[in-house]
């Protein structure tokens, strides 16, 4: 196994776990990130000498584990390491809204609470990192979150911008915080190692565990992130209000800007459900406007309308870059949908076509909502697997699942690189079926090539099964 997935934590957890009736997971549990294994070729050649097959020995079959990351399976301890009558734990989130954020809040005060019999009241920290710099916060108890789960947003408030992590770590410990939730995107869980750093410089046993929160679903090695499931739901209206405007005008022009700054997930699944979206335009597939305005000119001769479906940081090469950063330090893209919104109908005038685009961007509507049913359970559970690896010490690691099994992953391996749109993908393929799109954009033309590979383990290993 590629030691980069091993997991720290501040001590030798030696406490009894409290919880009772659970199966409890062993620390070297692993699940293996791509869950498809070659048999050695020699093995499954292996001459039966004599033997016919139903009389052959049920001998191990070895497979081949070259390149197989493997990540250690979350879940109750049977030791656990802090103390519930005295842990003190603080709670964060940063960055942008994300549906399920108050779930996730909700199910880590009452798993600390009911579950550990935690007995201090959390901290939780307003605005983001800002709170924990400025000491601002309140008090959650089960009683104070009782309610939360039913609204939008973040309860405690969330925001973007540096803060010194000597600063922040000053003021955990004069908090006397032993745990430290940081629930947030890549930025936040990159905050969040450096906290680990800057608490273990200074030999504190504090546990720092990250709730990624990606509404996009870019997150290195981790299937699904929470509020991603919502944000299609929520999508699905104004595709179908786009549709239905597009097709109530001559040339009329359904135009949806979904979230999706550097990988186009939202878009993609929402247009395959939607099954009204005619063009898809992700970040992972570039295209030229010439292309686009060619396309619909096709399209207008025997249909007369169109939806397109556009993920923000799709076509951000034939825009100027904005050069600007926020105050996290992320880029400022480039408004693809407001462009466009303006640009097609310009470009199809040129050409003595008439057209009307109908623009809708939801964006704020979609982060902003509740959790979906699937969303409220899982970020749940996430919320229950973080509460399970902080007591028993973990550190430095963020929460996530892989195949359908809930994994600690290291903070670095997480925030390690994006996920991207696979295009030689059951998706992405799924979403040309679905769409009818050609063969005219980038779209099929880059598809060798781009997509990340899994990273190889230094060690070739064997297994068997
Ligand atoms: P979103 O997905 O909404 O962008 P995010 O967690 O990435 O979520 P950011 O605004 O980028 O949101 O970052 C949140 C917090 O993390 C901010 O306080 C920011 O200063 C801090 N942060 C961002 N990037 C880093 C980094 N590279 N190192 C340390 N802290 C960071
Ligand atoms: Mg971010």
């Amino acid at each position: 196994m590629d030691n980069s997935c091993s997991i720290k934590t501040v001590g030798v957890p030696k406490i009894h776990s409290p919880l009772d009736a659970v199966q409890f997971i062993e620390d070297n549990e692993y699940v293996l990130l791509n869950p498809v294994v070659k048999i050695l070729p020699k093995e499954a050649e292996r001459p039966l000498q004599g033997v016919s097959q139903h009389q052959r020995p049920a001998t191990p079959i070895p497979f081949d584990t070259t390149n197989k990351k493997c990540f250690q399976k979350a879940g109750p301890r049977s030791r656990i390491f802090f103390d519930a009558e005295t842990v003190q734990v603080g709670i964060v989130t940063c960055g942008g809204l994300c549906p399920g954020l108050n779930n996730v809040i909700r199910a880590i005060v009452n798993c600390f609470y009911y579950r550990y019999g935690v007995k201090k009241p959390i901290y939780g920290f307003r605005y983001g990192y800002y709170g924990i710099a400025n000491k601002d916060y309140i008090s959650l108890t089960p009683e104070v979150v009782k309610d939360i789960h039913n609204l939008g947003g973040s309860y405690l408030g969330s925001s973007r911008g540096h803060q010194d992590s000597k600063v922040m770590v000053d003021n955990i410990i004069d908090l006397g915080i032993d745990i430290l939730v940081t629930i947030g995107g890549d930025g936040t869980q990159k905050g969040a190692h450096q906290i680990y750093e800057e608490v273990t410089k200074r030999n504190k046993q504090i546990s720092v565990i990250g709730v990624p929160k990606t509404v996009d679903n870019d997150l290195a090695y981790v299937d699904r992130t929470f509020g991603f499931e919502t944000a299609i739901e929520q999508a699905q209206a104004p595709i179908l209000a786009a549709h239905q405007e597009a097709r109530s005008v001559f040339n009329g022009i359904g135009l949806v800007k979904l979230m999706g700054r550097d990988s186009g997930f939202i878009a993609l699944n929402a247009s395959i459900s939607s099954g009204d979206v005619n063009i898809v335009l992700l970040p992972e597939a570039k295209f030229t406007m010439e292309e686009l305005i060619e396309y619909l000119i096709i399209r207008f001769k025997t249909s007369e309308h169109c939806v397109i479906v556009c993920a923000e940081g799709a076509g951000q090469d034939i825009l100027p870059p904005t050069g600007k950063t926020d105050k996290s330090g992320n880029t400022v893209l480039q408004d693809i949908g407001l462009f466009l919104k303006s640009e097609i109908p310009k470009r199809l005038t040129e050409k003595g076509i008439e057209s009307k685009v109908i623009y809708i961007d939801p964006s704020y509507q979609i982060r902003c909502c509740k959790a979906n049913p699937f969303d409220a359970a899982y970020s749940t559970i996430l919320a229950q697997m973080c509460c399970h690896a902080a007591m028993a010490g973990k550190t430095d690691m963020i929460v996530g699942s892989i195949n359908n099994q809930y994994v600690h992953v290291p903070l670095l391996k997480a925030t390690e690189y994006r996920k991207k749109v696979d295009k030689n993908g059951t998706y992405f393929q799924a979403m040309l079926d679905q769409t009818g799109m050609p063969e005219w954009l980038d779209l099929i033309r880059n598809r060798k090539g781009e997509n990340q590979p899994e990273i190889a383990s230094p060690e070739p290993k064997l297994a068997t099964i």
